[in-house]
């Protein structure tokens, strides 16, 4: 089928067609109210959902459903479709109709409430008719975070800092980071520019009382800097936020061409206490396909220094589905970085997004190479030794439908990526390309707050793009003094 159109007379449920659909079949496009042989007639005129799908023409299956509540929303518009679709394409999905939503953030509402993790599985099974073993390893993770996530304050924000810089662009990146010029003069303007928002962003949050809980310095390639620029950056942050309760400072030290022992003390002087070291893969070939452009070694001779230097934290990311891997070539990664024991593992699976060389070159964007025992194996291994699952996010367009998990060991729990997830404290982006939250406790909502993705544009609009931020600081916290 070259592309399916939905015939529907309300554009209300259009997104709910396209995204449950995607969900089935991400390689055919969707588009909607097109006269085509293959369709899918969604038709609500006369107070029950009636769907109809048609393949050359004909007929194929045709099923009414009755709904109490009127109008129908969306969410349980999803469901019926959802129950329509499995039976037309002849599968179910473990995630049901759990779209365009945080899983996890799902069960914490509900845990909440008062709920029992037997109520909030059942709730969640009724409602998203997820398979019973998501929803475990969510609930499951859900209880672990709450100790984290609660109680909240509004006087404690997390601090991202963003560098979205490289060295290199990886075949596989969507994200819209910059690749530094061989003198790196675009670094150092940079690195001014970022001062000048921390300074300012720094001081207004002391201003009105607001301490740093957690910290986070990542990329793009945050080790990208050299020495010198790095002690001026984290200098100017001890300086400027108030870090006297920190429970947790990450800097991701991705690349491992990137980082050297000198950095990696610098960091240590300064409090960081969590290091993100991402091999993506162990595997040379590869690493040389996705270009990144150094052995493995070097990966295994960065993890060394880390520890030498002292770091009681590490994570290390591995994407699966790089460069089409085969399932044996990816648990000999897993196997070599359990084997260096780092507190966190991550593994996320590949997302073809536009503006990656891959989607560019290919065109390809969804395959689903790997088995669901696979995918449950990896589980598995991870939980043998002594790593299990604490924070899970899904996206569009990854592989097999997957999701990403950080795996810790015992009480390891990498505090900002829960906060970051469940969204129950406000974040503070800083730079280029972050996205900051400004939580709203009472109505257990927030407001976002963007900054220019491109570097270029940050450097030259700088005082401008954080004027206006500061602006809806102001908005929220109070105003300057
Ligand atoms: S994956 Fe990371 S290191 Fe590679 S280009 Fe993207 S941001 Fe840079």
């Amino acid at each position: 089928m070259e592309k399916l159109s939905f015939m529907l007379a309300d554009r209300f449920y259009e997104y709910p067609c396209f995204e449950m659909y995607q969900q089935f079949r991400p390689e055919v496009p969707v588009v909607f109210n097109e006269e085509l042989e293959d369709r899918i007639d969604v038709d609500l005129s006369g107070g029950v959902l009636v769907l109809t799908a048609l393949e050359k023409g004909e007929v194929i299956l045709q099923k009414e459903y009755d709904y109490e509540k009127k109008p129908l929303d969306k969410q349980s518009f999803k469901g019926f479709l959802y129950l329509f679709l499995c039976e037309l394409i002849g599968y179910t999905l473990d995630w049901g109709t759990m779209t365009g939503i945080k899983p996890v953030k799902m069960a914490h509402n509900l845990l909440k409430e008062g709920r029992t993790p037997l109520q909030v599985k059942q709730c969640l099974i009724e409602k998203y008719q997820a398979s019973e073993s998501k929803i475990e390893l969510i609930t499951g993770i859900a209880q672990r975070e709450m100790g984290i996530i609660y109680p909240l304050s509004q006087k404690k924000v997390s601090v991202y800092v963003g560098i979205p810089l490289c060295i290199a662009k990886c075949s596989y990146c969507s994200f819209i980071s910059t690749v530094a010029d061989k003198k790196q003069t675009i670094v150092s303007e940079y690195l001014e520019n970022l001062l000048y928002e921390v300074r300012l962003t720094g001081r207004y949050l002391k201003e009105k009382g607001i301490a740093t809980d957690t910290l986070y310095i990542g990329g793009g390639t945050p080790s990208i800097l050299d020495e010198g620029q790095l002690e001026t950056l984290l200098t100017t942050l001890d300086e400027e936020l108030d870090l006297q309760g920190l429970r947790e400072y990450t800097f991701e030290a991705g690349r491992p061409e990137t980082t050297n022992l000198r950095k990696l003390e610098i960091l240590k002087a300064h409090g960081v206490d969590r290091v993100c070291l991402n091999p993506q893969t162990m595997n040379a070939d590869t690493l040389a396909a996705v270009n990144r452009n150094y052995p493995p070694q070097a990966i295994l001779d960065t993890y060394e220094t880390i520890r030498e230097v002292g770091f009681e934290s590490v994570n290390m990311d591995l994407i699966l589905g790089l460069n089409r891997e085969s399932e044996k070539a990816f648990m000999r990664s897993l196997g070599q970085v359990i084997a260096l024991g780092p507190e966190n593992i991550t593994i996320h699976c590949l997302a073809v997004k536009k503006g990656s060389a891959i989607k560019t070159a290919t065109g390809r964007q969804v395959e689903n190479p790997y088995s669901k025992d696979f995918c449950a194996g990896i589980q598995e291994e991870l939980g043998r030794r002594g790593y299990r699952p604490y924070y899970l996010y899904r996206q569009k367009y990854t592989q097999g439908n997957g999701e990403n998990i950080g795996y810790c060991l015992e009480n390891r729990e990498g505090i900002y990526n829960i906060l970051m997830m469940a969204e129950k404290q406000s974040i503070i982006g800083i730079g280029a390309g972050s996205s900051g939250k400004l939580y709203v406790p009472e109505i257990d909502r927030f407001d976002r707050i963007f900054t220019v993705k491109d570097v270029k544009t940050y450097n030259e609009r700088t005082e401008e793009i954080v004027e206006k931020k500061m602006a809806q600081y102001e908005a929220f916290f109070g105003e300057r003094v």
